[in-house]
């Protein structure tokens, strides 16, 4: 049945006067570029539109949702978490027990403390790594992006007549303060020799270098072999803090994060969107000598760390339940062999059809680039044919499958997404992929 749009658009034109561009976070309004889809359900691998479309779903919550959406087992943990009364404010027992699961899973999490998004994560792991180290500057890689935090939304995607101006720091956004340009230097991805440059020459006033530990947020480019134990030994070298921020790949590829898959140990960590299967919560942890410091027992002055959401009971209790099912590997290995089945899928449509069609995934999210070179940071992205992209997001979205329209965009699957959604999705692809020919 043809994909019926007619309720949101008026919803649409309705809510747009009190909600800015009708959506409350900007990348949802790029799901069609000409309007927001409202959803009123989700279940499984599914979600429902107001229209009553029901599209399989491979946006998943920016990666939020890893087990699938309304999983019955967090369903029921949270039910039961809402009925002790208790929500934010007082410390509950269960931070402990999902702090010390964390530690269990990933062996450089030698403490944790909990926040409520991915950026506010981020925003304690950078203030951390100044007042441990007390340096002020930080270093970003191009094309990576770890939330609206000022010295670090930056050269995200920048237009290619500015990527010249590298290390200076491009503003993702007007409104950001001026200090950004003084305070971060940026690198490309996968070049251990820029990072080197800039650590020989700056080593002494950086107090971090941040990074991707894959860079799903140009949809998906892995990390060149040797290239993250190369960040790890130079960094070491330079005395400077490395921080993996494992928001997107936290726990897709393994129970310890992708630094246990890639072998390598970071300083501090971020994790948060999978962590508790879409409710809001985000952890930073990491070696004990510098999570300490955040500690109100610490002699001589502790770095703040404070919300009054953090550890919400809540929140921890789904964490709990979906660790609870994260743990053991199974989940993952579903993720690495469905990847396997998109790529070669793709691959196989693509020679049959003719097209320079790639799908480059890791941990259950991918994207689809229209290249013919492999995709390893974002300039090789950047000349992806967007026409193409335009065209096949338009048949995907037609075909049922929810697609995003960025052609950087991370797409993913979930535990719930089954043989036959694979199946649909790669159908789907194939015409599309033809209908490009
Ligand atoms: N880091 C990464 C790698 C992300 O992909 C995101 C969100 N897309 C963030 C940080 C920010 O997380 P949040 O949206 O939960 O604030």
């Amino acid at each position: 049945m043809a994909i019926q749009l007619q309720k949101s658009k008026e919803f649409y034109e309705h809510i747009k006067d009190v909600i800015p561009g009708g959506v409350t976070s900007n990348i949802r309004y790029s799901l069609l570029g000409s309007h927001p889809l409202y959803f009123e359900k989700a279940q499984g691998s599914k979600a429902y539109d107001i229209d009553g479309n029901e599209f399989i779903d491979c946006i998943v919550s920016m990666g939020a949702i890893i087990l699938g959406h309304g999983d019955n087992d967090i369903s029921i943990a949270v039910r039961k978490a809402l009925e002790s009364g208790l929500t934010c404010g007082l410390e509950a027992a269960i931070a402990f027990r999902v702090a010390k699961k964390i530690t269990q899973m990933v062996p450089a999490a030698e403490q944790v403390r909990f926040a409520n998004s991915g950026m506010e994560a981020i925003i304690h792991a950078l203030i951390i790594a100044r007042g441990v180290t007390g340096k002020q500057k930080l270093v970003k890689v191009l094309g990576h992006y770890h939330g609206s935090y000022d010295y670090v939304d930056c050269s995200f995607r920048p237009p290619k007549e500015l990527w010249g101006l590298m290390p200076m720091p491009i503003p993702a956004t007007p409104g950001l303060t001026k200090d950004l340009l003084d305070k971060t230097l940026v690198i490309p991805w996968n070049d251990l020799a820029a990072l080197e440059r800039i650590l020989v020459r700056h080593g002494g006033e950086i107090a971090a270098v941040i990074m991707e530990p894959v860079n799903h947020n140009i949809g998906c480019a892995l990390p060149e072999p040797g290239y993250l134990d190369g960040v790890r030994e130079l960094t070491r070298r330079h005395d400077v803090l490395l921080i993996f921020d494992e928001i997107i790949t936290g726990f897709r590829c393994s129970p310890g994060g992708a630094q246990t898959f890639f072998g390598v140990e970071p300083d501090l960590t971020t994790f948060g969107k999978g962590v508790a299967n879409g409710f809001p919560i985000a952890v930073v942890c990491g070696k004990k000598e510098i999570m300490e410091c955040v500690s109100p027992t610490t002699l001589g002055g502790y770095i703040s760390f404070a919300g009054t959401f953090n550890g919400h009971a809540i929140c921890l209790a789904a964490a709990e339940a979906t660790l609870a099912k994260l743990e053991t590997g199974k989940i993952q290995e579903s993720f690495a062999e469905n990847t396997k089945r998109l790529e070669k899928g793709i691959r196989e449509s693509a020679e049959k059809r003719g097209v320079a069609a790639r799908l480059q995934g890791f941990g259950g999210q991918f994207q689809v680039y229209f290249v013919r070179e492999k995709v390893i940071d974002y300039r090789s992205a950047f000349p992806t044919n967007k026409d193409m992209y335009a065209k096949f997001q338009r048949a995907m979205f037609e075909g049922g499958i929810l697609w995003s329209t960025g052609p950087y965009f991370h797409h993913g699957i979930t535990a719930a997404h089954s043989a036959e959604d694979i199946g649909r999705m790669l159908d789907v692809a194939d015409h599309a992929l033809n209908a490009l020919a």
